[in-house]
């Protein structure tokens, strides 16, 4: 089955329908045995060192990707840099098709975009319904695991994080996802409560340093809520046929104030103490922490990531700061 790599959450139902393996490179970039070599590896190419290192690592994560067929770049609604990234690919012979969320929401400019998708894939816009309703089978199970995370209190920050996050792609095959999902769920559901006094909402694109919600889980607090991982989820429109409505739904693309919205909503619901607001280095959603700050209502901590790797020490101290001035 040949790939089709992606470089943020697309309506992944069409590729799927059109019978290719999705593949989000963010995914692939993280999880490698070695991502700070991968970033090297772009800047030695000639990608400027003050470029997010997302951007370095979802190019390098392609030579990792065998059978490619093609990329998907979301130029409008994720990030500016993507329109450099596909032309610097296009040199490279990698066939690249543009998708845009329209900054305005508006449906028929979206519908016209997943139109384009489909007929660029070779499938219908009825087509792909069958498989919206398998993934959201799914999506309901996930679900049910966020909430085993904020209502049951079974579930890590990471563990919350790890399986939200890869819905984004399904790890590329939906149905041993489920099957490994299942039994996730199963074993979750015969822990013991964990006791953690602080109940922490952590915001924001992913993380890049892989021990955050460890580290978090060692004072006394643990994350119940991962905004954007969420969102992957599409779990505000589970059991909706309209594929359209499901990626209008979806805020992460769209202005902050929708965002702000349902973080707000889930900030309420879940009983959330303090907020951990996560910005990558040189990427402009760091403008929005001003108006994050003022307008949530409850104590936020700004971090901020660059590299691939640990917590360094300073963002470990400010941490332990935060909650401990809560203590
Ligand atoms: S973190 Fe920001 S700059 Fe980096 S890829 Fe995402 S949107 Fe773009």
């Amino acid at each position: 089955m040949k790939k089709i790599g992606f470089t943020t959450s697309v309506p992944v139902e069409i590729i799927f329908s059109a019978k290719f393996k999705p593949v989000d490179l963010n995914n692939i970039f993280v999880s490698n045995n070695n991502p700070l070599q991968l970033v090297d590896n772009a800047e030695n190419i000639g990608f400027p060192r003050n470029i997010c290192t997302w951007i370095k690592g979802i190019y390098s994560a392609l030579s990792y990707v065998e059978d490619l067929h093609s990329i998907i770049g979301v130029v409008e609604g994720d990030c500016s840099n993507t329109r450099a990234l596909i032309e610097v690919l296009k040199l490279k012979d990698i066939e690249c098709f543009s998708f845009s969320y329209p900054n305005s929401k508006n449906y028929d400019f979206l519908k016209n975009e997943i139109i384009n998708l489909c007929s660029f894939l070779g499938v219908s816009l009825s087509e792909i319904i069958n498989v919206k309703r398998n993934l959201d089978v799914i999506r309901k199970k996930l679900a049910y695991l966020d909430e085993l995370t904020w209502k049951s209190n079974k579930v890590t920050g990471w563990e919350n994080h790890l399986w939200q996050v890869s819905s984004s792609d399904f790890n590329g095959d939906y149905n041993l996802f489920e099957e490994k999902l299942d039994d996730m769920i199963s074993t979750i559901e015969k822990r013991d409560e964990f006791k953690q006094k602080f109940r922490i909402g952590y915001i924001g694109v992913p993380p890049i340093m892989c021990d955050l919600y460890d580290f978090i889980e060692t004072l006394n607090a643990r994350v119940v809520y991962n905004e954007v991982q969420r969102q992957f989820t599409m779990a505000d429109s589970i059991g909706m046929d309209d594929i359209v409505e499901t990626y209008r739904q979806f805020t992460y693309p769209y202005d902050l104030h929708g965002r702000l919205k349902d973080i707000k909503e889930q900030i309420k619901k879940r009983e959330i103490d303090l907020v951990v607001h996560y910005t990558q280095a040189f990427c402009f959603r760091g403008i929005e922490d001003i108006i994050i700050r003022k307008e949530l209502g409850v104590p936020v901590l700004t971090i901020e990531g660059d590299r691939p790797g640990n917590l360094d020490s300073r963002t470990k101290l400010r941490i332990e700061s935060f909650i401990d001035m809560f203590s």
